[in-house]
């Protein structure tokens, strides 16, 4: 794999008809193009992470996922290009068949150790790695890579922009580092919205709270009606207004979080939810290489 990120993702003007209608502007920052595999947040968020492997000379790098997870695999091809070595630690048991985000992880040289869901809950390391690696060695990165570094590696994603403009800024939510970095980023006239991709939790404000310093703690909303039926679930609607959004915008987009941002996105509008005149910059995270689990056909990009 070539490892080129392109650190000069592009911004896309929205022209669709609700927008008008409403009196809006908005735009997409296409973090989904930045790489093939280590798409959109996932490589801001890790690369802090692989900088302070390096310098405190760690080979490795163990972090934690489920069997379709963007960050195992954005990880995985990471190490790779670093010269670092990457351990995922599963939830579940080891399929028979991998998902393609697990043979993506594996032919990238991570090593996969599948663990019980009760062992991966309390993010216990497998007695059998354990015995043949030491603290000293590897560097130990949270699920989705939550944690100050992932927090500060995503306040980079705003580098280069002009941010000033925009009145109000979205992000899809899983574990909130993102929305943390944005948060942290953003001007003080700007709203910081996130969409959380989860049902009904509502420990993520704090999760991102305690990712800021005092002064941001404040600076950030999360909505907690768009999840279409939970992490990772999905309705025909989701999926309808997916294609419509591509067909409108040519923007592709995921069914686990930026399909259901860009969906509250549209509600949001519809409903008055922005003042009029309000200019928005909705984060395009990634995540697309997940789309892989839907059914053929069911998607029209
Ligand atoms: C991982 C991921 C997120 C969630 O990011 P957090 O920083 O964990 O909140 C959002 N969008 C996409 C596409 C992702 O892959």
């Amino acid at each position: 794999m070539s490892f080129t990120i392109n650190s000069r993702p592009a911004i896309n003007i929205l022209n669709i008809p609700l927008l008008k209608q409403q009196q809006l502007q908005a735009s997409v920052l296409r973090l989904d193009e930045v790489h093939p595999v280590v798409s959109g947040n996932k490589w801001y968020k890790l690369k802090q992470y692989l900088a302070l492997a390096q310098s405190t000379g760690k080979s490795a790098i163990l972090t934690f996922g489920g069997a379709y997870s963007n960050h195992i695999v954005a990880t995985a091809a990471a190490c790779h290009a670093a010269g670092l070595r990457s351990i995922g630690i599963i939830r579940g048991e080891e399929p028979k068949v991998y998902s393609p985000t697990l043979s993506d992880a594996a032919q990238h040289g991570m090593q996969l150790f599948f663990v019980t869901r009760e062992a991966y809950r309390e993010k216990q390391i497998p007695a059998q790695l354990e015995r043949t690696l030491t603290p000293e060695i590897y560097m130990l990165v949270g699920e989705g890579g939550y944690g100050k570094e992932g927090m500060l590696g995503a306040a980079d994603i705003f580098t280069g922009i002009m941010l000033k403009s925009y009145s109000h800024i979205i992000c899809s939510v899983g574990t909130g580092t993102t929305l943390a970095g944005l948060t942290y980023a953003a001007l003080p006239h700007q709203q910081v919205i996130g969409i959380s991709a989860l049902k009904n939790n509502h420990s993520l404000e704090s999760a991102v709270q305690f990712l800021l310093p005092t002064d941001k703690q404040e600076a950030f909303q999360i909505l907690h009606e768009h999840h279409f039926g939970g992490y990772a679930k999905y309705t025909p609607d989701l999926l309808d207004s997916m294609n419509t959004w591509y067909r409108q915008t040519g923007i592709p987009s995921d069914f686990v979080y930026t399909g259901k941002m860009f969906s509250a996105f549209q509600h949001l509008s519809a409903e008055g939810y922005f003042p009029v005149g309000s200019n928005i910059l909705l984060v395009h995270s990634g995540g697309l290489q997940g789309n892989r689990s839907l059914p053929a056909g069911t998607l029209i990009f």
